[in-house]
């Protein structure tokens, strides 16, 4: 059994982006009413997106089952205000609960939130909620910079983030902290505002007592910890001069790293750095980067192929970052039926 944790509907039909371009479209202007509206897509075009896509790369790769959620840059948390944001959220979420129900085998949900920069994050967790209790999602995505890549709310460590902690722990969901789009032309959206927000965040959980106040919740940070596993030196020593806990004791219960890394030496790296236990296997297929590595003739976000091809790699550890580790986190996959 091999769990994908980090999956994304990136080939959703355009139905959905359409609806999103048209409420931003009006969003500002005389036009705009705060109505949440329809998307009319069938289960036949919702089987198609997926047929040619994630089942038949689940089916080429070896991976069973994929933790599902809406296409991360889309959310636009940047875009929009909490009304906005919030019917946008709730279309997306519904899609992925239609794509679970439609493959249960194949798909589990994780949740969209309502963000919006400066708006509490108390707002989001009434379709937290929803999604859990009605829907059976078993996470959900966090932007830890709804801004859209200026940083103008309080870091994750923060109080402001604190009642949507409380009800992660309650519901007892993970987060994976994901940003989305960039509006900053500074920072290219994948290239760059993903891999500085997951060593920010990083850096943020290192320097406080959050898990003292929270030791249940759990924070998967993707694409492999960002800069983090390249700079373990950097930050076991930091860590050392600011007299916080051993990294590993700092993430043992707590912070995850997935495997998103798109070539061999990186995702050796992190394995080699990274303790066993806090590593989840994951592709964002299909997702940030889609071609094919001419150097390995394979698609650059195959990380299936990287791991069998590690010789060094034990048995017990694979079995942990296959399916272990991710049935640890997203500790509601045991309660499906
Ligand atoms: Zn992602």
């Amino acid at each position: 059994m091999t769990i994908d944790c980090h999956g994304h509907y990136t080939t959703a039909p355009k139905a959905l982006e359409e609806y999103r371009k048209r409420q931003l479209a009006d969003f500002g202007t005389p036009r705009w009413a705060p109505l949440k509206g329809a998307v009319a897509i069938s289960d036949d075009q919702i089987r198609d997106s997926l047929e040619s896509a994630q089942l038949r790369m689940q089916r080429e790769r070896g991976t069973d089952l994929t933790i599902f959620s809406p296409r991360a840059s889309a959310m636009g948390h940047h875009l929009g205000d909490a009304n906005a944001n919030r019917f946008w959220s709730e279309h997306c979420n519904e899609l992925i609960h239609r794509v679970c129900s439609l493959y249960p085998r194949n798909f589990v949900g994780v949740c969209q939130l309502p963000q919006a920069p400066g708006v509490r994050p108390d707002n989001c967790i009434a379709e937290l909620e929803h999604c859990v209790n009605e829907l059976g999602f078993i996470g959900c995505n966090l932007n830890p910079d709804p801004s859209g890549g200026y940083w103008t709310d309080p870091p994750l460590t923060d109080r402001w983030w604190y009642p949507l902690y409380e009800k992660m722990v309650e519901l007892d969901v993970p987060a994976m902290i994901h940003v989305s789009g960039s509006c900053n032309p500074n920072f290219h959206a994948t290239g760059a505002h993903y891999i500085n927000a997951d060593t920010t965040a990083f850096m943020q959980l290192l320097g406080s007592d959050l898990f003292r106040d929270f030791p249940t919740l759990k924070l998967v940070i993707p694409h492999g910890g960002g800069a983090v596993p390249y700079h373990w030196g950097r930050y076991r020593g930091l860590a050392q001069d600011m007299g916080r806990p051993p990294l590993a004791e700092l993430m043992r219960d707590n912070v995850y790293f997935d495997t998103c890394v798109y070539h061999r030496p990186g995702i050796e790296l992190l394995l080699k750095v990274v303790p066993a236990d806090n590593i989840l296997f994951a592709s964002e297929m299909v997702g940030a980067v889609r071609g094919i590595d001419p150097e390995s003739g394979h698609h650059y976000d195959d990380t299936k192929r990287y791991i069998d091809a590690i010789d060094w790699l034990g048995a017990p550890e694979r079995e942990k970052l296959f399916r272990r580790n991710v049935e640890k986190v997203y500790s509601r996959l045991a309660r499906r039926g």
